[in-house]
């Protein structure tokens, strides 16, 4: 694979974790970077938060196989340190690629470094569970699952935010959203409080 070949790329220490799922899918999920499990397993979110995450998503009533998993840095830093923006940076070429083949409906970052990703300005706490529009797709934050591990007010928060994933998926599929996307045009992270508050 020529990411495999992609010498330049940090973290070279470490084994590749691409990423899995369903190329076709409506939803996909993007992770900070692999840990201990998911270097072993060259899997995304095979770990305790994993567990939780892939939870989550049958909870709903979706299957795993139907979303897309991966994450921002597909190497493990060592000691699962914070990746640094040099890293995530590197592998950006990468995530972009694979977000155009997907071409996803929403994009669920999980917890601050992948939000930040696309969300610069936001911020976790205050903005997981909330739809933005991109204007080319929606993204709907959610805490890292780890975090929602760490105490029972993340995990209700997490679950929560979970359960709006269908509704949200829905209403844009049913065209839901374009009376208010024509309105603000396809200005970038733009928080759409409106149309949140009338689909939550
Ligand atoms: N945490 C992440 O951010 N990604 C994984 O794949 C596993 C844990």
């Amino acid at each position: 694979m020529e990411m495999t070949e992609d010498k330049s790329l940090p973290l070279q220490e470490s084994n590749l974790v691409f990423g899995e799922g369903n190329l076709d899918c409506q939803v996909l999920f993007i992770g900070e970077a692999p840990g201990f499990n998911e270097d072993r397993e060259q899997r995304p979110f095979v770990g305790r938060a994993g567990q939780l995450l892939r939870k989550c998503i049958r909870d709903i009533g979706w299957r795993e196989k139907d979303v897309y998993i991966t994450n921002i840095v597909k190497r493990r830093p060592p000691e699962n340190r914070d990746p640094s923006p040099e890293e995530i940076e590197s592998y950006k070429p990468y995530l972009a690629r694979q977000i155009d083949i997907i071409s996803p409906k929403i994009i669920v970052p999980l917890g601050r470094f992948a939000m930040n990703y696309f969300l610069p300005a936001a911020r976790i706490t205050w903005d997981q569970g909330k739809l933005f529009n991109t204007g080319k797709c929606f993204i709907l934050p959610m805490l890292h699952p780890a975090a929602a591990l760490r105490g029972n007010e993340a995990m209700r928060m997490f679950e929560e935010s979970f359960q709006k994933l269908p509704a949200a998926l829905d209403k844009i599929n049913t065209g839901g959203f374009e009376e208010v996307k024509q309105d603000e045009g396809t200005r970038k992270q733009q928080k759409f409080e409106d149309v949140q508050k009338k689909l939550f």
